[in-house]
This record gives C-alpha cells, structure tokens and sequence, in this order.
C-alpha cells in the first residue's frame, strides 16, 4: 500500500527566538524534502527586494488582511515588529488531505495556534539557543543592530523559551549539522507513528 493513500500529510512547524538560526534549519531540511508542500503567507509588511507577490509572501494591505481572517481564509496569524503574518487556509487543508507533508516557518503562537487546530495532523518544532549569551553573541556577529536593539530582542528572548515546553519538540542549535539531523529524526518518527497508519 502507498503511505501517501493511507494518512493525512503532517505539517511540521519551526519556530524559535530571532537570530537561533531557525530560517537556516528551515532551507536545510526543505533542501532534503523538495518533495514537501510550500504554504506561502500573507502578510501586511512590505516585498523587500527581489520579493514577488504569491512566491515568496501573498502581499496584503491591513483591509484585506482583516478580510481574510473574517472570512476564514487565515488559519493562524500573528504580529511580528508591528506587521501581521498568517498562513492562507484552503492551501493547507488541501495539502493535507492530499497526504502531503509541509514545513511552516512560524512565530511562536503561530505555532501553538496550528496545534491547537489540527492536533496530530500538527508537530510543532522549538529550536533554543544553546545559551543567551550565545544568541546575544549571534545578534551582535550580524552586526545589523544597535546594542539596544539587541537588548530588546534578547529580553523578548527569554521570555519566549518560557513557551519551549508547550511544543512537541526541542531542538537545540548549537551546531547547525547536527540540529537539521535532528529536525530530520523527529520527521522520520513522526511518519512511523502507528496512529499515523489508518489499517
Ligand atoms: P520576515 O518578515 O523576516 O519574512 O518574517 C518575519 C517572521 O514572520 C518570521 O519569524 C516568520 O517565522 C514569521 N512568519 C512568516 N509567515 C508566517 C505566518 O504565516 N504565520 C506566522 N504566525 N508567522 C509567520
């Protein structure tokens, strides 16, 4: 029997402090999975650079992003640095039904919010900081902000690995090979769960 006839597709989601290296973790593993679905968000913040609407974001003005959300089209969104960001419904559900899988990178409560809705259907990804010093120091090695600017993200820091615990998973990015091995296990296991298999 084909798994894909047999099981929704799983929709796994990675989310974490700025600057943990999520975003290099989430090309890694897609890298590894072309054959995985891509949900493209809308949000109200601005294309940057060679942005084009419906590849990388659907680009949305504040009306008709509050459209979407009463119209049921948004699934989950949330506020990110002042715009909104949320994952377009009716691509999902389709991706699911079809049996296949997808990797959302999303904030924290876009995370839980996926969770909360699709229970199984959903595994929620945390990737710490091996330490705030170490994320400070990652922050600083950009160098693209201003030390307050880096105080700020670090106090938003701790208090979102407080919400670590309410994901099925933590992954810890303090060697990035080792981190996408490990976000390639839990894929694996997750697919060989026995509720997973409807016989
Ligand atoms: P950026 O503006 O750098 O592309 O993305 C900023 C943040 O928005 C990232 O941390 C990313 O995880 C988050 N994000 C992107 N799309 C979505 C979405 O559909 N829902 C939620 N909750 N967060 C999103």
């Amino acid at each position: 029997m084909n798994e894909q006839n047999i099981r929704n597709g799983i929709m796994f989601s990675i989310s974490g402090p700025s600057g943990v290296g999520k975003g290099t973790i989430v090309n890694a593993v897609k890298e590894g999975h072309p054959n995985f679905g891509v949900s493209v968000s809308a949000t109200t913040r601005a294309p940057r650079g060679e942005e084009k609407d419906g590849v990388e974001y659907y680009f949305k003005t504040d009306e008709e992003f509050d459209k979407m959300i009463e119209e049921g089209d948004i699934i989950e969104y949330d506020t990110f640095v002042g715009k909104r960001y949320g994952t377009p419904a009716a691509p999902l559900k389709k991706m699911v039904e079809s049996g296949e899988d997808c990797l959302l990178d999303i904030t924290i409560l876009g995370s839980l919010a996926l969770k909360d809705k699709f229970k199984n259907d959903a595994v929620t990804i945390f990737v710490l900081p091996p330490s705030l010093e170490v994320l400070a120091q990652r922050l600083r090695d950009r160098g693209t902000e201003s030390e307050e600017k880096i105080q700020e993200r670090l106090n938003t820091a701790k208090s979102e690995v407080l919400q670590a615990g309410k994901f099925d998973y933590i992954v810890v990015n303090d060697d990035l090979d080792k981190a996408v091995a490990e976000v390639e296990s839990i894929i694996t296991a997750e697919h060989l769960k026995s509720e997973r298999f409807k016989v």
